[in-house]
């Protein structure tokens, strides 16, 4: 059976920083790290490996220092790490994204199921699983929280739906993102991490994986992100400090006034 993982590098949350005259994210100096939601979409791909045998192979579309992430998926248990990376597919949208990684899919080729995390943590959409999904044209699931069975021909997998959980028989070959309920990312071991500084990189460019340059970079991206800006939270309530108890009894009662005005009781 062959795993393929998609993943992405991205800044370590807590140091996010955007740029309040562009409206962009500032990279520069901080430190990138895998999706963290990616390493359960690693983790899933192990343990299936573990049970079914075969093959993982990790990939990512990222600038050069993204070797780092797929030597990281290698340590956890991947075979290989597939670097997409070119001027061309700088400011790629969801939509060029999920094109890039479906065309250097279609080369890798004899694929089985492929993993993604359920969203990255920066851009946040969700989308590029889906699309990736789409230009295969293969079926996809989305929020699972267990792959129970993989069979010659179907994948049994539990979604995780507003009210409950969803089972779902899916054909082979199929794309799947996983939620963190679905296990317990493993730490890299010794033998991991001597493997993955070994590891051979390849990095693929548009030829390699003959795609359409009007599909690639901003220019072949049909959306843009016209501005990001942060909501305004509003604290323009009255604030209250009793430091009796009859004060505390006047505030409780403004209080409930304030619900019974607004209906909220
Ligand atoms: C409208 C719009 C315009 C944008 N314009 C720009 C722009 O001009 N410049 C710019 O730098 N960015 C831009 N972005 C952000 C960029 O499109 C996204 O960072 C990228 O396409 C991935 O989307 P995401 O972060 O939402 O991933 P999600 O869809 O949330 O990721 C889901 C999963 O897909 C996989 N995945 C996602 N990205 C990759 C990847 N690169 N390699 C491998 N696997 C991956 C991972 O498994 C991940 O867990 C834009 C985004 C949008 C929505």
């Amino acid at each position: 059976m062959k795993i393929i993982v998609p993943i992405k590098q991205v800044p370590e949350t807590s140091n996010v920083k955007m740029d309040p005259e562009t409206g962009t994210m500032i990279r520069t100096g901080v430190e990138p790290i895998v999706n963290p939601l990616d390493l359960y979409a690693i983790e899933e791909a192990v343990r299936l490996k573990n049970q079914y045998g075969g093959e993982i192979v990790a990939v990512t579309m990222g600038p050069p220092s993204a070797h780092k992430a797929l030597r990281e998926a290698i340590s956890m248990g991947c075979d290989e790490g597939i670097l997409l990376s070119d001027k061309k597919f700088a400011g790629a949208d969801t939509w060029s994204t999920s094109y890039v990684l479906s065309k250097a899919i279609e080369k890798i080729g004899n694929f089985d199921i492929i993993l993604c995390g359920e969203r990255a943590t920066d851009g946040d959409t969700g989308q590029v699983g889906p699309g990736i999904a789409a230009w295969l044209n293969i079926p996809f699931s989305t929020y699972v929280s267990q792959i129970s069975e993989v069979t010659e021909t179907k994948v049994t997998v539990k979604r995780i739906v507003e009210n409950g959980y969803q089972l779902l028989d899916v054909e082979r070959p199929t794309l799947i993102t996983v939620v963190k309920e679905i296990n317990f990312p493993r730490l890299p071991t010794l033998d991991g991490k001597i493997k993955a500084k070994q590891a051979e990189i390849p990095v693929w460019g548009p030829e390699e994986i003959t795609a359409e340059s009007e599909h690639l970079g901003l220019k072949g991206s049909p959306t843009r992100v016209v501005k990001i800006s942060t909501p305004k939270v509003s604290r323009d309530g009255e604030r209250f400090s009793p430091k009796t108890d009859g004060e505390m009894e006047e505030v409780v009662d403004c209080i409930i006034r304030f619900f019974e005005e607004k209906e909220i009781i």
